[in-house]
């Protein structure tokens, strides 16, 4: 046991050399690498870290949720953080993205990475080249041009035109040029369609249909979300008719339910949850078995900052699907590089021939620079557990700070009721 002393979080910001627009969300310049970062650490001096993709500061307040829950409580105790996760969501909050920081610690006290922890092997990971912009044709042949220099033999391409026969005329480009040289994956950025900016294509099941048929007889090796996320009878019709392999599920943030229900139903045949995103370490684990118990194939998104590359990479590893599908590599030069990505790492995960080496740091693989996290980081939120009693009196006036002081040393901890 290792109990929770104090709970910190930073608002990170790293700007980026050029502008970065995201497929995703058409006509906007992303300007920086931002995310939140959480540090948990120990009675005994753990750390551990995650992080979370950020708007604005919308996570403002939310220290004064998330601390109280967990100060005091064992953090190796995995299905009791789970358990208080799961309470921090039931009026809408939910907080996957710390999940991960737990394992960190589990694994720095085992001096084991995470995916030994989880059973997984060290086994080198082969990486896909995932670019992050719409281009032209030939714009996008010379960008996978220089990732197959750099050593990758897999590229996801993005596609996001009103135009299906755009889409396609860029996927025809790419894989005329290249041949049987590379594999090519192609993201259709449906399952979470945003408009703020934009307007953006929405695709319906006989586009992705007549698009699926055309990626078949150009040999593309899978589409990613093709259709709304929770459309769950048009990706299964979809899945059961594409001769090209349909993916997806990167951000399902109710985790293992929904997924559950929706390998039964075969909505795809690559799973994609993100383990910052969808449900954690614990549930997405769940899922891979899940997955090979029905004959399907898991592959993770990890496309938000470092520190969630590097726990998907986790997780990836210990699944043993490592051999059925490359892992997703966030790539997008001149904007979106490796030290941006990685700005707040010791050291950044840069590949090696389109291959990374299994992790040897123990918990999640990653150190944090500290003089990076002064640089870019802001600490928006500080608890102790002598800060939590001052809150308490702070926000309920003595007389019930300490009645629920004494209830809960009364009543002990549980995971479950
Ligand atoms: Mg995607």
């Amino acid at each position: 046991m290792d109990k929770i002393a104090c709970v910190e979080m930073y608002h990170v910001r790293i700007p980026l050399d050029k502008p970065f627009y995201p497929s995703w969300i058409p006509g906007y310049p992303q300007t920086e690498n931002r995310f939140d970062l959480v540090r948990v650490i120990t009675e005994s001096g753990v750390e551990g870290y995650s992080a979370g993709p950020a708007i604005a500061r919308e996570r403002a307040g939310l220290g004064t949720l998330i601390a109280p829950y967990l100060l005091d409580m064992d953090a190796t105790d995995l299905p009791l953080m789970q358990q208080r996760l799961r309470e921090m969501s039931y009026l809408g909050i939910r907080c996957h993205w710390i999940e991960p920081a737990f394992w960190d610690i589990r694994g720095k006290l085992e001096n084991r990475p995470v995916y030994a922890l989880l059973g997984g092997n060290p086994v080198p990971v082969e990486l896909y080249a995932s670019t992050g912009e719409v281009k032209s044709p030939r714009d996008r042949v010379s960008e996978v041009q220089k990732r197959y220099e750099e050593g990758f033999r897999c590229v996801k391409l993005r596609v996001h035109d009103f135009d299906v026969r755009q889409d396609i005329a860029q996927v025809e480009a790419v894989a005329k040029a290249m041949g049987d040289k590379m594999k090519i994956g192609v993201d259709a950025n449906q399952g979470w369609r945003v408009t703020i900016v934009n307007d953006a294509p929405l695709w319906d099941l006989p586009r992705a249909k007549f698009f699926a048929d055309a990626c078949a007889d150009l040999g593309v090796s899978w589409i990613e979300e093709p259709l709304p996320m929770d459309d769950y009878e048009a990706l299964s019709a979809l899945t059961a008719y594409s001769r090209v392999p349909i993916s997806g599920g990167e951000l399902h943030s109710s985790g293992l339910p929904e997924l559950k229900m929706m390998i039964e139903r075969r909505c795809y045949s690559i799973f994609q949850p993100d383990a910052c995103m969808a449900g954690g370490i614990g549930q997405v684990m769940e899922v891979t078995r899940l997955c090979r118990k029905h004959g399907l194939t898991y592959s993770p998104h990890t496309w938000t900052n470092g520190i969630g590359f590097a726990v998907n990479l986790q997780v990836f590893i210990a699944s043993g699907f490592t051999e059925s599908k490359p892992l997703e590599y966030p790539l997008n030069p001149p904007s979106w590089t490796v030290p941006k990505r990685d700005g707040l790492l010791a050291k950044p995960f840069f590949h090696d021939n389109g291959k990374l080496e299994p992790p040897k740091l123990p918990g999640l693989g990653f150190e944090i620079d500290g003089r990076q996290l002064r640089k870019y980081g802001k600490r928006f939120f500080r608890m102790s557990k002598l800060g939590l009693k001052l809150f308490a009196v702070r926000d309920k006036g003595i007389r019930t700070a300490l009645e629920i002081d004494r209830n809960r040393r009364r009543f002990g901890v549980k995971a479950r009721p």
